[in-house]
Formats: structure tokens, sequence, C-alpha cells
């Protein structure tokens, strides 16, 4: 059933695109909505790294689209495409500032120009590292590296911003502080969030829908609800160890 979820809504449609590592062939289909939080969820090796690095533009579809507001991004380079993304680690150079770090996200040689240094200030407020801009990656707390990360999202500007378990290495208080963080600038700003996650309770807590990956394709797209669900589809009753 082809992008059942589509509609006038739609930001972000995957239109059929398959992908194939040697032993695994993926194929995807989902169409996300203008300001909607989805998490991805599923087993390892299911194929949601994959899906968002099609998305992103970090590999190419073997066939199919990707459409951003109905107009294919296929042809565009990964920092031509109105996305940003964030990793659960590697995501700072350690041998550059804060500062300069979030700046290589907006300009590849450093040098802003004035709307740029203020899209800078701006999003470190907003994530409240301000008085950390002059320091090294290697000095800050993990909870800190990850919040200069959602700074350099955020300073981009971008509607769709893609998250692949970025904090599964935090504290759980840290973890609850970024998840807290994330709909807050999904709401402030109306950015549009893809979220991998091996915890359905992140699901429950920033989720509007879950789309459920298993064996490269995405085998339910749903409310968040239906992880509460006693009636849900028996793969993800077996996913969230229910029975
Ligand atoms: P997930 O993020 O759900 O854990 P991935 O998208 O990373 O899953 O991987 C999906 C499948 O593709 C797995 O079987 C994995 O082994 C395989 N795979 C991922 N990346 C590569 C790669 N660079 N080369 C070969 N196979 C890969
Ligand atoms: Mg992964």
């Amino acid at each position: 059933m082809p992008n059942s979820h589509a509609n006038s809504h739609t930001l972000l449609r995957v239109d059929n695109i398959t992908f194939a590592y040697e032993q695994m062939r993926m194929q995807f289909d989902l169409a996300v909505n203008r300001g909607e939080t989805l998490a991805i969820l599923g087993a390892s090796g299911s194929g949601k790294s994959t899906l968002l690095n099609l998305i992103a533009g970090f590999n190419q579809p073997l066939s199919g689209d990707i459409c951003f507001q109905e107009e294919s991004i296929l042809a565009k380079a990964p920092a031509q495409r109105p996305i940003t993304t964030l990793f659960q680690e590697h995501n700072l150079f350690n041998h550059l500032t804060v500062k300069q770090n979030i700046a290589i996200g907006l300009a590849p040689n450093m040098k802003l120009d004035a709307d740029q240094q203020t899209a800078l200030e701006k999003a470190a407020q907003q994530v409240e590292i301000t008085e950390l801009l002059n320091r090294l990656p290697g000095d800050l707390s993990g909870g800190q590296r990850q919040r200069v990360g959602i700074a350099r999202c955020l300073a981009r500007k971008q509607p769709l911003l893609l998250l692949d378990e970025p904090f599964s290495a935090l504290d759980p208080a840290l973890r609850q502080e970024m998840l807290r963080l994330i709909a807050k600038l999904n709401k402030a700003h109306s950015i549009t969030v893809l979220m991998v996650t091996h915890n359905p309770d992140d699901a429950l807590q920033i989720a509007d829908n879950i789309a459920f990956v298993a064996d490269g394709k995405i085998a339910l797209h749903a409310s968040t609800a239906i992880l509460a669900d006693e009636n849900a589809p028996e793969v993800l009753k077996r996913y969230l160890g229910k029975r």
C-alpha cells in the first residue's frame, strides 16, 4: 500500500525506495507530515540507520524517489538537502572550539556572515551553551557535547532533523533533558523530527507516531499510542517483549 499516510500536509515522502547491502535487501515507503515527530523503532540490524542515511543522502537508493514538499531531493548532495543529522557520537571535531564546531555546519571555511553569526548565537542560547563557546569538546561533559551537536543542527535552520540514537549513551536524567529539548524545538520552531531510538519510552515521551522497521521494511507506521495497545500487531508486541 504505497504512501497510505501521504496527504497535503506531507513534508517528506519516501516513495518506494530500494537499497541493498550484500545480504540484505531493503525497501522503504514513508510519508512524514510537517511538524511531526516520528520515532523509528526496530531491532538492531533492521535497517533504521540505512533509512536515515538514504533520506540524508549518505546512501543513494537503487530505485524509487525521496521528495521534500513534493520535489525530488535525490540529485542533491547531503549538504544541499533541507536536512540536518545528529548521530550518537562523532558529531564534533575535537581540535575545533565549540563555536567553530557550530560554524562549520554553516560554512565549510567557518567564515560567517552577519546572519550566520546571529544564527549561531541564537542556537547557542537556545541550548544554553553560550558560556561554552570557546571551549574544546574534550573539556565538556557528554550532555554538553550533545547540546553542541543540537546547536549546530539548529543554527543550520533546516526544517527536517534526523536523529540516529543520539542520546543512548547518556545517563537517564540527561536523556530526559535532551528529549525535552528536542520536543521544545519541535514545537517552537516547527522542526519535523525523525528519531531512531531503541527505547520505546523515548517514543512515548515525544513522538506523535512510530515507524517500526523490520527486515529492511517499515512493518508498521502508526500513532505512538499503539505501543501501549493490547491489540497491537504481534511483530511489535514481540519486539516490545510483551509476549
Ligand atoms: P539498524 O540501524 O537498524 O541497526 P542498519 O541500517 O545499520 O540497521 O543496518 C541494516 C543492515 O545492513 C544490517 O544487516 C547491517 O549489517 C547492514 N549494513 C549496514 N551498514 C552496512 C555497510 N556499510 N556495509 C554492509 N552492510 C551494512
Ligand atoms: Mg543504527
